[in-house]
């Protein structure tokens, strides 16, 4: 549960109220409850949210199972086209939703918040162009039979996301439910729900009430209710992987599809023909540095040869050391503040068993400062343990803050041997001029995406998702979509009849 909970001073000036979407109305909770949101890197609160609970899930499932009557029958090309517009609008007046992004994130303007909502527009332009190919197949079964299969909507989806990267996750449940013809309850992100709200305030200009409700909440109250609900035919489900266990668990109990986006602790394998300034800049942006490590896709773990380990350490952190951190809202800020105090303390605390184990050497950043301007938000410095191992906590569990352990190797096998043994197996890096090795390692590397020679985020058209512990279902693509959004109908019509 958030930190922005905690009982306030007695006197503050009134807080903006946002509202939650239902049934196209902007409602409060049933309740008349709200929670407050901060500004992480000012610890200042700065809105009000209302606090979704059980009553208000039943509302907007009802409403969605209503407007799904109807969204079902309309033209896959109209409902395209309403995605298409969505885009165009968001692109029109983006630069209120970055700042509003980055106040609440602490993900700095600059460096995230601009890219994620270009990126948000370009998920509801991807999706409202193959929106069409929602196509069936016909099956030869003979001349007097004509068997036919169509991608038919599920239903009520149950869409619940985290607060890392809230806009462009929210948008793609958005985008992938109404392309295929499904309605939408999306629980936003207690830590981030201002951006998601404003985004689903354009969405609601073009799309027919009840198709796009929008609640906010804590997890346990209103996220396990719209998982539990009897009317919600899928689930969507981005978070951590504990969480996606329970969800996986609701959804077992009504047998309905599940799609989950969980963790990652992804490698970077760096061989020795890679010790360049570009690859030292390429594992900065693929550990997410300038997201302060808060992503899933982050390389965290970075496998130097033996041959380049010093020589490689000494670009990167000259590199990082070189990176501003500070206010998410000015412009010169490379790297913001870390979500909430829960996620602060707690990136602290893998600081501090990095710093208890005596081989480790700590190369940079460390425990943040205690004064100075820094300290008036949750930041935390780039931080480089140098001579980790693979069995270490840092090294096997999702830290999701600026930590970087690197793991010295020798035999290729060993390399990869070390970037499998992990329960995650999200995304996967692999840094080397020689194709063969390359594309071996691309092969035998046990997770859902492996970047060759790049460090970037995910593109609109390319399926993401996990291996093993970090998740289920694809995600982003065509078919992602497809596979996860509808539901096979196969009709056989005997001709002869
Ligand atoms: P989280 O699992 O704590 O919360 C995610 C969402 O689930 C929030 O909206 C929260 O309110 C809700 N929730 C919490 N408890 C719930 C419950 N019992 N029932 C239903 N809903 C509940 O995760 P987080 O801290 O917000 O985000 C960080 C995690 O998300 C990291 O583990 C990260 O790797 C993962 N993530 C994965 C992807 C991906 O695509 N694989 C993308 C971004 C983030």
């Amino acid at each position: 549960m958030s930190s922005t909970i905690a009982a306030q001073a007695v006197t503050r000036p009134a807080l903006q109220r946002a509202l939650m979407l239902i049934d196209g109305q902007w409602v409060g909770a049933a309740d008349g409850r709200f929670l407050e949101v901060e500004n992480p890197a000012s610890r200042a609160l700065i809105a009000e949210v209302p606090r979704g609970g059980p009553e208000d899930v039943e509302r907007a499932v009802r409403a969605a199972a209503r407007a799904f009557e109807s969204w079902k029958l309309t033209a896959v090309r109209d409902r395209g086209r309403m995605l298409l517009r969505i885009a165009d609008a968001l692109e029109a007046k983006s630069e209120a939703l970055c700042r509003m992004l980055a106040t609440e994130t602490g993900n700095a303007i600059r460096t995230q918040s601009r890219p994620e909502v270009r990126t948000t527009a370009e998920v509801f332009r991807y999706f409202g162009g193959v929106a069409s190919e929602l196509k069936g197949e016909t099956v030869p079964l003979g001349e007097h039979v004509l068997s036919y299969t169509r991608r038919e909507p599920i239903g009520v989806v149950g869409g619940i996301i985290p607060w890392n990267s809230p806009v462009v996750l929210g948008a793609l449940k958005i985008a992938m439910s109404a392309a295929a013809g499904n309605t939408l309850v999306l629980k936003a992100a207690e830590d981030a729900p201002l951006a998601v709200l404003e985004m689903a305030r354009t969405c609601q200009e073009f799309l027919p009430p009840g198709v796009l409700n929008v609640l906010t909440g804590y997890g346990e109250e209103c996220g396990a209710a719209l998982a539990r609900h009897p009317l919600v035919r899928k689930l969507t489900f981005t978070g951590s992987t504990e969480v996606g266990k329970s969800v996986m668990r609701a959804a077992s109990e009504r047998i309905v599809p599940v799609s989950l986006e969980l963790g990652g602790k992804s490698p970077a394998i760096v061989f020795p023909d890679a010790d360049d300034e570009r690859v030292a800049d390429g594992v900065i942006s693929g550990m997410r540095f300038t997201r302060q490590g808060q992503s899933c896709t982050a390389g965290s773990r970075l496998f130097l040869h033996r041959e380049i380990f010093d020589s490689f350490l000494h670009k990167l952190t000259g590199k990082l050391a070189a990176l501003r951190i500070g206010d998410p809202l000015d412009e010169a800020t490379d790297m913001g503040a870390i979500i909430n105090r829960k996620q602060f303390e707690r990136v602290c605390s893998y600081i501090e068993d990095g710093l208890r184990q005596k081989e480790a050497r700590l190369l940079m950043g460390g425990l943040p400062p205690r004064e100075g301007p820094l300290a008036a938000g949750y930041f935390v410095q780039p931080t480089v343990f140098a001579g980790a191992r693979n069995e270490w906590r840092i090294a096997r569990e999702e830290i999701f803050g600026p930590v970087l352990v690197a793991i010295p190797w020798s035999e290729e096998a060993e390399a990869i041997r070390m970037a499998n043994d992990s329960h995650y197996g999200l995304a996967a890096y692999v840094w080397t001029h020689d194709i063969g090795k390359a594309l071996r390692a691309a092969h035998a590397i046990e997770s859902g995406w492996v970047q060759v020679n790049q460090g970037l985020g995910q593109s609109p058209g390319h399926s993401y998702g996990g291996y093993k512990q970090s998740g289920i279902g694809r995600e982003f693509s065509l078919e992602g979509m497809l596979d996860s959004f509808t539901q096979r109908k196969s009709v056989t019509v005997n001709l002869q009849f």
